[in-house]
C-alpha cells in the first residue's frame, strides 16, 4: 500500500476546496486535494445552471487568490438591486445598493466560470497535487496524524484533514459530526433565457402561491433579447412535468408563470434540477479536521450565501494555518481550530437562521401565512431587520479579522 505523506489534505476540488489549496500555496506547505471527478470535468465544468450572486468582500478574496483576473468581461454580472414580490400584490420589498455606499449590491457570475477559474489557478501551483477521479473510502484522526484512505488502496498521512466535500459531507458523517437538516420540501429548477423586457441588473424574487420564481439579471443583451437566469421552485413532484417540456413549451410555461413581467421568453438553455435542503452541523472542526464551504453551512440559495460563506470559511481557516505555518507551529493546534469554528459560527448562523425563517414564512400557502408576509410587505419596513442583515452581508467588504495578504500569484495585477 503506497502512503503519501502531506501536510493538509483536502477533500473535494468543488469551487471552495479549490480556494482553500489556492490560498494555501506559496507558504512552504505541502497541499493535496482529493477529487472523485475527473480532472476534464475540474478543467472544463460543463454548465450547471447557477448564477453565483457575489458579495463585495468576495469580488475582493478572489482578486487576491487570483481568480477575479481569469474570469472573461461576459462571465461577470452586474446585480444593482432586489426586488421581493408576494402573492399577487405588485408592491415590492426593495433591497437596494443606495445608502450601501456602493454602486450595486454584487455581482452575479457563473458556477462553471469560478470554478475554471479556480482549478487553473490551482494547477499552476507546484505545492498542490491533484488527485482525480479517485474516492474517499475512510478517515481517521488522533491528536498527531490524520489519515485518509482511497479506494485505489493509498493512504494519504496529513498533519490536517480539511472536507470540502458537498453539504451531504460523507467525511463530516464518518466523524460522527451530527447535522441539522432542513429539507423545504422543495426543487429548484435553474436555467437562461432570453426575454423582451430590459431587466435593467435588477434582480426580482417573486413569492407566489404554489411557486416561487426568481429572475436574476445576466449582462450582454442578445440578438434574440435580454438574458436572465430563471429561477423556479416547486414541489419535486410538479418539477417532473415541467422538466419534461420541450424548449419551447418550457418558454411558454414561463411566461405564463411569470405574468408577462418578462414579455416574450425566446429561447431557454439546458435545464438544471436541485433538492432545496439546508444544512448547519454541530460542529465545523474535531481533532485535526476542519469543515468548511458547503460541508460546514448549507445554506438556501435565495439569499445568494451558500459560495460566499464558503469563502469566508476559507479565509478564516486560511489565517490560522498560514499564521501557524509561518510561526514555525501546528497547523491544526486545537486552540486555532477552535478559533476558526467560533469565527466562522458568528459569521453565519444570523443569515442562516433568519433565511431558514424567511423561506418557512414565504414557502408556506396556507392563508395565515399569506397574510403575515403580506402584512410585513405593507408595513414598508417589516422586513428592514432581514434587508439591513442581506444587504450589509452582500455590500460589506470584511474589514475584519477574516482578512487575508493577497496571494503573491494576484500582486501586480489589476
Ligand atoms: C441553484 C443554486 C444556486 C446557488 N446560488 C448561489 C449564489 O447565488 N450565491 C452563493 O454564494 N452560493 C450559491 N449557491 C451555493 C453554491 O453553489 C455552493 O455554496 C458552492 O458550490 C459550494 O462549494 P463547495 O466546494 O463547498 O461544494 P461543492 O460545490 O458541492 O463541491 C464538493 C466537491 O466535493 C467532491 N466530493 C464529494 N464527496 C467526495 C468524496 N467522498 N471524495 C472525493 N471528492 C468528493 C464533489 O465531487 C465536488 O467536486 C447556489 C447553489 C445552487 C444549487
Amino acid at each position: 500500500m503506497e502512503t503519501l505523506d502531506t501536510d493538509v489534505t483536502i477533500i473535494g476540488a468543488g469551487p471552495v476546496g479549490l480556494c482553500l489549496a489556492r490560498a494555501l500555496s506559496g507558504a512552504g506547505l505541502d497541499i493535496t486535494v482529493v477529487e472523485r471527478q475527473a480532472e476534464s470535468s475540474l478543467s472544463t465544468p460543463p454548465f450547471d445552471g447557477r448564477e453565483i450572486g457575489l458579495t463585495h468582500r468576495s469580488r475582493a478574496h478572489l482578486q487576491r487568490l487570483g481568480l477575479w483576473q481569469r474570469l472573461a468581461p461576459e462571465d461577470v454580472s452586474l446585480l444593482r438591486d432586489m426586488q421581493v414580490f408576494n402573492g399577487d400584490s405588485l408592491r415590492s420589498m426593495d433591497v437596494s445598493h443606495r445608502g450601501s455606499g456602493r454602486d450595486r449590491l454584487g455581482y452575479l457570475v457563473a458556477n462553471q466560470a469560478i470554478r475554471s477559474a479556480a482549478f487553473a489557478a490551482v494547477r499552476e501551483a507546484d505545492d498542490i497535487r491533484i488527485l482525480d477521479s479517485v474516492r474517499v473510502i475512510a478517515v481517521d484522526s488522533t491528536v498527531d496524524r490524520a489519515r485518509v484512505r482511497l479506494e485505489d488502496g493509498r493512504e494519504l498521512v496529513s498533519k490536517l484533514l480539511v472536507a470540502a466535500d458537498s453539504r451531504f459531507s460523507e467525511t463530516r458523517r464518518a466523524f460522527g459530526i451530527g447535522t441539522r437538516m432542513f429539507d423545504v420540501g422543495r426543487s429548484m429548477l435553474v436555467c437562461r433565457v432570453t426575454h423582451d423586457i430590459p431587466h435593467d441588473d435588477v434582480a426580482w424574487e417573486w413569492f407566489g402561491v404554489g411557486q416561487t420564481l426568481a429572475r436574476l439579471p445576466l449582462g450582454s443583451a442578445q440578438p434574440l433579447g435580454h438574458r436572465s437566469s430563471l429561477v423556479l421552485t416547486l414541489p419535486a413532484r410538479e418539477m417532473g412535468e415541467i422538466q419534461a417540456l420541450d424548449a419551447d413549451r418550457f418558454a411558454r410555461e414561463m411566461e405564463r408563470r411569470s405574468g408577462g413581467r418578462m414579455g416574450g421568453i425566446h429561447s431557454v438553455s439546458e435545464r438544471h434540477v436541485y433538492p432545496l435542503v439546508t444544512t448547519y452541523p454541530q460542529r465545523f472542526s474535531g481533532h485535526r479536521f476542519a469543515l468548511i464551504g458547503d460541508a460546514a453551512v448549507g445554506m438556501h440559495p435565495v439569499t445568494a450565501h451558500g459560495f460566499n460563506f464558503g469563502l469566508m470559511s476559507v479565509q478564516a481557516l486560511a489565517r490560522e494555518i498560514l499564521q501557524a505555518a509561518a510561526a514555525g507551529t501546528d497547523i491544526a493546534a486545537p486552540g486555532r481550530l477552535a478559533r476558526y469554528e467560533r469565527e466562522h459560527r458568528r459569521a453565519t448562523l444570523p443569515l442562516y437562521l433568519a433565511t431558514r425563517g424567511i423561506v418557512g414564512l414565504y414557502t408556506d400557502d396556507r392563508r395565515p401565512a399569506r397574510m403575515v408576509r403580506q402584512a410585513l410587505l405593507r408595513v414598508g419596513d417589516g422586513l428592514a431587520p432581514f434587508k439591513r442583515l442581506l444587504v450589509a452581508s452582500l455590500t460589506s467588504e470584511g474589514i475584519g479579522p477574516a482578512r487575508v495578504p493577497a496571494h503573491p500569484a494576484s500582486r501586480g495585477r489589476a
